[in-house]
């Protein structure tokens, strides 16, 4: 009952839900929950909406009439009555007016109305067996109508109706009509004076009343634990709904955790980023700051602070024979004077990378001031070496093509070559100080040649 209570809502015709609460009326008066029952009642008669006559306005107020009767409220019943009627006759429903009208009548017999009781019950009985043969209600009304006769002293017509009553009762295995009908049996017997059929459905209705109670108790100890297994799923599902919610939460929770966990990773990584951006920038301007610090402008060679720097490195491991080389262009400024500046600073950049392409790796090529450079050689074998790669380095300069300078001229430059063999103790300034001794004497004899220093010699 309550499962098909629940689904109420879902239902969409009114007949749908009408047969529900009509169910479930039905069980709560077999229950005797007659309060139940007329919440019901008022649930049907809840539904009968705009419409004059509706289905569930006949129902509902047929059934708050029977369940007034039945838990006892005779007058409520009575003064819901015609209202019942006349819904059920506006919806041409002659089944429920019937029923109405059949608990009215038996209300006339209870209320010692005999006469009237029986008056207005005939007709109704007629109604009613052409309307349906095996019905409770008739069981009802013959029954009323067995006492009504009984009391008007026609116990024959009391018998007749009672008997009938009596075996519908038991063929519609109704224990409370059966045993109403057995009790009234009993005292038509015995007004008859067949005291031994009066004690025999007596004994039946002893039995029955029995039967009746334990039915009863059944039934509602069957109604509670419907009621509480309902109530205890009804918590039950309320609980796992809250888990559910839960656990929905906590999935959220979990989503939100694991999308701030991206985030932060997100971040970690932007983060990152920017710090490697700004490393690799620092460095490569540092780089370029470091390179700028040690390579001269113009030439692209090593400036003299590298320069000399780098030698005196090479200069302070005693096991090497390490030779310098020094040059400076000849007559310089008179290629400036003739051929302007900028052909000036070509030259110089011409004749740097004319150097560099003649020289092994390990040799540094430096600037030491405007037309004037020089080369540490930082592990020869001997001297002649350094004298050979300087002619190199004169030849290759005096074979210079200028004329993508814009103009044709001859380019030459002076050498000094001077060596700190190993295990002496000369150094780099020294030995820079002999170089440029050979150097004077180079431009001395004549410019555009290689002069060795000698140490016992003229230079
Ligand atoms: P010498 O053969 O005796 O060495 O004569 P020189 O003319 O080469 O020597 P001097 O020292 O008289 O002149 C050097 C000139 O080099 C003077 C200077 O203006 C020029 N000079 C120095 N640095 C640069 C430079 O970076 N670019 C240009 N274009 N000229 C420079
Ligand atoms: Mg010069
Ligand atoms: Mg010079």
């Amino acid at each position: 009952m309550n499962e098909s209570i629940v689904l109420l809502p879902a239902m969409e015709k009114t007949s749908q839900k009408i047969v529900v609460l009509q169910g479930a009326l039905n069980l709560l008066n077999s229950l005797r929950a007659y309060d139940e029952a007329l919440e019901f009642a008022e649930r049907i008669y809840a539904l009968r909406g705009d419409t004059a006559g509706s289905y569930a306005a006949c129902v509902g107020l047929a059934n708050k009439v029977e369940t007034n009767y039945m838990r006892g409220s005779n007058a409520t019943a009575r003064g819901l009555v015609p209202d019942a009627i006349l819904a059920c006759d506006a919806n041409k429903n002659q089944f429920f007016s019937l029923i109405v009208k059949v608990y009215a009548a038996i209300d006339v017999i209870d209320s010692g109305e005999h006469t009237k009781g029986i008056a207005t019950s005939l007709p109704l009985l007629k109604d009613f067996s052409t309307l349906s043969k095996d019905s409770d209600y008739l069981t009802q009304l013959e029954e009323a109508l067995a006492r009504a006769y009984l009391k008007t002293g026609n116990t024959e017509r009391a018998e007749h109706y009672g008997l009938k009553a009596y075996q519908r009762a038991q063929s519609s295995r109704v224990l409370a009509l059966q045993e109403k009908t057995s009790e009234t049996m009993a005292a038509i017997k015995r007004a008859q004076g067949q005291l031994a059929a009066a004690i025999g459905y007596y004994d039946i209705n002893l039995d029955l009343k029995k039967k009746v109670l334990d039915d009863q108790l059944h039934k509602n100890l069957a109604y509670q634990r419907v009621k509480f297994d309902t109530q205890d799923k009804a918590n039950q599902m309320a609980l796992l709904e809250q888990k559910n919610k839960n656990l929905n939460t906590e999935k959220a929770l979990q989503q939100n955790e694991y999308q701030n966990l991206i985030l932060l990773l997100t971040l970690g990584a932007v983060v990152l980023a920017i710090l490697g951006a700004w490393l690799y920038n620092t460095l490569r301007l540092k780089n370029i700051f470091r390179v700028s610090a040690q390579v001269d402008g113009l030439t692209q060679v090593s400036n003299r602070s590298h320069f000399t720097a780098s030698s005196h490195l090479a200069f302070s491991d005693p096991m090497r024979n390490v030779s310098l080389v020094l040059f400076d262009m000849d007559y310089f400024k008179k290629i400036n004077d003739t051929y302007g500046h900028a052909a000036g600073d070509w030259v110089l950049k011409t004749v740097c990378a004319t150097v560099k392409s003649e020289l092994p790796k390990t040799t540094l090529l430096g600037r030491l001031g405007g037309e004037e450079f020089a080369l540490c050689l930082p592990n020869v074998q001997h001297e002649d070496e350094a004298r050979a790669l300087a002619e190199r380095c004169r030849a290759a300069i005096a074979a210079i093509n200028t004329a993508p300078s814009g103009f044709d001229f001859a380019i030459t430059a002076s050498f000094g070559v001077a060596t700190r063999n190993a295990h002496l103790t000369d150094s780099f300034e020294e030995t820079l100080v002999q170089a440029d001794k050979a150097l004077y004497l180079s431009k001395n004899e004549g410019r555009n040649r290689v002069t060795v220093y000698q140490p016992s010699g003229k230079a």
